[in-house]
């Protein structure tokens, strides 16, 4: 890709879930012993490299600490705004946020950034403000507070709405994508991105773990399972191999990829892994 600009990824672990049996993790499990931790991220896409005007976008913005107040083991170890500061970014400078879907691990914070559009597909907002929620099997990932926020965004003109694939900013970023992915919720987007070792996808919750979509067996908060498992396919179309594909809760990102100048929680998805 010699004229395809590049630009750095970042993930930045904010939050784990350390006590965690493994059947949580997997539509179908017969594993009733083992525990198999997960991690909680929000990520940062800066570049193009080398451009005269490098932006930072945000994808997803954590969750609040009183969202887990009622969800027990989970845990917040930094907060958002202290994780990007440790990357060098100024949440409340930040101009473009990606929330590649609204559950409240996503979603929450969004008052840390008061300058920012925000980016969502459609069919994720219809879906988390619409009949949907009217059911507890599909809204306990949500959290009100954060919906009612995206909604406000709306009103305050700093949501912008995408629908299938788009590109997110073509003039100021231009290579990257966004992608209506579905299947773990009604309009669940990744974002692929360029990068000097090739095309990186951001899969978020469309594959929690590697282990979801390697072996077929997905995690159990799923909107509509036919599109989750075709899903799989289309990131892995989107990018140029199975360690491109960027999984969303996965404790092996931070251990496989290169730490950001030896911080153990930001790893950089840019680089090869191990
Ligand atoms: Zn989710
Ligand atoms: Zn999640």
């Amino acid at each position: 890709m010699s004229a395809q600009p590049i630009y750095e990824v970042l993930a930045l672990r904010y939050g784990t879930h350390q006590d965690r049996p493994a059947r949580m993790n997997f539509l179908t499990s017969d594993d009733h012993a083992s525990l198999m931790p997960l991690d909680y991220f929000v990520w940062a896409i800066r570049g193009p490299i080398g451009s005269a005007n490098p932006r930072t976008v945000v994808v997803d913005t954590g969750m609040t600490p009183q969202a887990v107040e009622h969800r027990p083991g989970r845990v917040v170890l930094n907060t958002v705004e202290h994780m990007l500061a440790r990357a060098g970014i100024v949440a409340a400078d930040v101009a473009d946020v990606v929330l590649t879907h609204m559950h409240y691990d996503h979603a929450g914070n969004l008052d840390l950034f008061p300058k920012a559009m925000f980016h969502i597909q459609d069919a994720e907002m219809a879906f988390c403000t619409g009949r949907c929620m009217c059911h507890g099997v599909l809204r306990h990932a949500f959290d009100v507070r954060d919906v009612l926020g995206a909604v406000s965004r709306v009103h305050s003109g700093q949501m912008q709405f995408h629908d299938g694939t788009t590109d997110l900013l073509p003039r100021a970023l231009p290579g990257v994508s966004l992608h209506l992915v579905g299947g773990h919720t009604g309009g669940l987007q990744a974002v692929r991105v360029p990068t000097a070792r090739g095309w990186v996808v951001l899969a978020s919750d469309a594959s929690h773990y590697w282990a979801n979509m390697r072996t077929g067996n997905p995690f159990p908060i799923i909107s509509d399972l036919p599109r989750m498992v075709e899903g799989w396919r289309m990131l892995e179309a989107l990018a140029d191999g199975p360690d491109h594909v960027i999984p969303g809760h996965d404790p092996l990102v931070r251990a496989r990829f290169p730490t950001l100048g030896g911080d153990a929680e930001i790893v950089q998805l840019h680089l090869p892994p191990a």
